[in-house]
């Protein structure tokens, strides 16, 4: 079985003024179609035909291009699927009231994603995971997640941001921080409430 990129739930357009159109099409089209095809040549002399998640788990078991791949591919799927044009806002559902009582308020969890976004240095991303029932922030770098078994940060995935300089440098520069603000305007909380439920 091969490994196929998704299409996204909206045009390349959609997310403007946020996430300018250039460089969603480049990030699909080029950085994510690139780690799926790449992963699909790593794994061509594999004959097991795992989910992806089994995969994450037991990272250990492959080489570096498998890591490096599989992480980008997987990443980059739920990425998309947490954006919206119709985004933004408050978050909704049952993890509102998740994020309250772990975080105290939605402000304070936030703050505390964007710290984590803004601080992991050079390329990788920033997490808020369900961890047994726990909700916890962190971030893990180059293409690595928290569904890895070599990772530190552990957890099953709910909000996810890339901060790779692929992701914001041809609008934001330098300016990460901007491009983090810019996020909580498309985040798409229905999606959220979903992964979250589905962890539960
Ligand atoms: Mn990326």
């Amino acid at each position: 079985m091969k490994f196929e990129l998704p299409n996204l739930p909206y045009n390349y357009d959609a997310l403007e003024p946020h996430f300018d159109t250039r460089t969603m099409e480049i990030h699909h089209t080029k950085h994510h179609a690139g780690y799926t095809n790449n992963l699909n040549n790593a794994l061509k002399d594999n004959p097991d035909s795992l989910k992806i998640e089994t995969i994450l788990a037991n990272i250990n078991k492959y080489d570096i291009a498998v890591r490096n791949n599989a992480g980008g591919y997987y990443n980059h799927n739920i990425f998309w699927e947490l954006l919206s044009p119709k985004g933004g806002g408050k978050p909704t559902g049952k993890v509102s009231e998740a994020i309250n009582s772990s975080f105290g308020s939605f402000e304070a969890m936030q703050e505390k994603f964007n710290a984590a976004a803004a601080t992991r240095f050079g390329s990788g991303w920033a997490w808020l995971v369900n961890n047994n029932g726990k909700l916890e922030i962190g971030s893990t770098p180059n293409q690595d997640n928290p569904l890895m078994g070599i990772s530190e940060f552990k957890g099953t995935p709910i909000i996810a941001l890339d901060v790779w300089e692929h992701a914001y440098y041809l609008h934001y520069q330098n300016r990460r921080p901007d491009y983090i603000k810019a996020f909580w305007n498309i985040i798409n909380w229905e999606k959220v409430n979903e992964l979250y439920i589905n962890t539960k």
